[in-house]
């Protein structure tokens, strides 16, 4: 199948509640149908550089966040227009956004618009974010229709020769058991849909849900568990996988906190351990996000005080040692810290440059709750990410609460530590050399040896020169 796919914002979605959406609530000017017209040329125009039309099935989507049947979006002159345009360019098929209400409104011109498209060879799609056939979940997600609703302007599309293509979510809030609900939704939209499209919930930034993931009342899940909920759903519910399509990624994005919600996180103590913008970005580190493919050496390093942890004493002793290994770009940095397992390439983001831990402020409590929530971060992390990486190193201290956490997950997770701090060497230091201990030459120098010699071990990268 080729495809070309058209987003376009033009006045705002009648409805800007449902929970997860942060579309719906931008208003832009509704667009003319003159200039609606010019913008699907262009990006039509776009797309032929890329896709090949030997394919059968050739379609263009055109979404507007809303629908595509509202007045207040979209002119009406320019619906048959969008068939013409497509038919012009060589597509059989067109998807278009539509809510329920708009389709039972307007039945009339719902069913003229299909055949006119049939009549030129084009088959119409209606695209329908249905989301969950469970009254209750439509209710507390807030959306605008209910269940007859869906059915009725399904009923109307299909009579007229019209194809229906559902949108269902996985892992919405509220839900007690997802796979069932998925499973039941599946076998709803197998009676009155022509395709069920499965999309990862996901909370951008700015809406209900991303409300709900901060207080910790939904939280997202991986691929892997994406994965598995759909399998399982398709089992119960005996819907083939040729009726489904699925989207793990389309909406992910790191949870950048918005600007005025923003703070400068300094203290100790439970408050500045479980903050809940340092549990957001914990949720996306593990579950959401992937380290880059070319990255196979874990490397845990300590945090600093000085932010972004790059411009240190210790970030930049360790760094001008390390870019001096062939395989530098290969070992990905992560920092231990109460803001959690942050990635080197995060080190910038806020919150992570944006607190201070008070360490001389620890009491033994604190410490302890340090080391309970750490440990279960990194043991997370390694868990999920396990076949990311082929070894995993850490330079930390040893007397220090992450090295005692790092090593605890490790042996819960099933990973291998191999510790880079040569301790015969630290023990003799430390007193001598104070907070900075881990730039010390001997230190650093053992390291580099240790990180060198087991890479060049490995018979798939043993040989690389960087
Ligand atoms: S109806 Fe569609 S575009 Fe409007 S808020 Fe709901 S999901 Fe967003």
């Amino acid at each position: 199948m080729a495809e070309c796919v058209i987003i376009t914002y033009s006045g705002k979605c009648f409805w800007g509640k449902c929970i997860f959406c942060p579309f719906g609530q931008r208003e832009k000017g509704r667009k003319s149908c003159e200039e609606l017209k010019r913008e699907v040329e262009e990006k039509i125009k776009k797309c032929k550089e890329k896709m090949s039309f030997d394919d059968e099935r050739r379609v263009l989507k055109f979404f507007n966040s809303g629908s595509f049947l509202d007045e207040n979006q979209i002119p009406a002159e320019f619906r048959k227009a969008l068939i013409d345009i497509a038919k012009e360019h060589g597509f059989n098929s067109v998807v278009v956004e539509v809510v329920p209400q708009f389709v039972i409104e307007k039945r009339e011109e719902v069913c003229s618009l299909i055949k006119y498209a049939l009549n030129q060879g084009v088959e119409l799609w209606f695209a329908m974010g249905l989301e969950a056939a469970d009254d209750d979940i439509l209710a507390k997600i807030n959306k605008p229709f209910r269940i007859k609703h869906f059915v009725e302007a399904c009923k109307i599309i299909r009579s007229c020769g019209g194809k229906v293509r559902t949108y269902l979510m996985v892992n919405l809030p509220f839900v007690e058991d997802d796979v069932a609900l998925l499973a039941k939704s599946l076998a709803f939209c197998k009676d009155h849909a022509d395709k069920a499209v499965l999309i990862n919930t996901y909370a951008r930034p700015g809406t209900a849900l991303f409300k709900l993931w901060l207080e910790g009342k939904w939280h997202p899940i991986s691929r892997r568990e994406f994965e598995e909920r759909v399998k399982k759903a398709l089992e119960l519910s005996g819907v083939c996988e040729d009726f489904v399509e699925k989207y793990y990624e389309d909406y992910v994005c790191p949870p950048r906190i918005p600007k005025k919600e923003r703070e400068f996180l300094k203290g100790v103590g439970r408050e500045y351990l479980l903050h809940p913008h340092f549990n957001v970005w914990h949720d996306y580190i593990v579950k959401v996000y992937e380290p880059p493919s070319f990255k196979k050496f874990a490397l845990f390093l300590p945090c600093s005080y000085r932010k972004p942890y790059s411009k240190s004493a210790t970030h930049r002793a360790i760094l001008r040692k390390l870019v001096q290994l062939p395989f530098y770009a290969r070992i990905h940095q992560i920092m231990i810290s109460n803001a959690g397992v942050v990635p080197r390439e995060f080190e910038n983001e806020y919150p992570f440059n944006s607190y201070d831990w008070e360490e001389w402020k620890e009491t033994e409590e604190v410490q302890k709750e340090y080391c309970e929530v750490t440990r279960q971060r990194l043991e997370n992390y390694m868990r999920e990410k396990k076949d990311s990486y082929v070894l995993w190193f850490a330079y930390l201290k040893p007397d220090s609460l992450s090295y005692r956490a790092l090593m605890d997950a490790a042996r819960a997770a099933g990973v291998e530590i191999v510790d880079c701090v040569d301790h015969k060497i630290y023990s003799r230091i430390k007193g001598t050399y104070g907070k900075h201990v881990l730039t010390h030459p001997e230190l650093l120098d053992c390291m580099m040896k240790k990180i060198k010699e087991c890479i060049e071990k490995r018979p798939d990268f043993g040989d690389e020169k960087g």
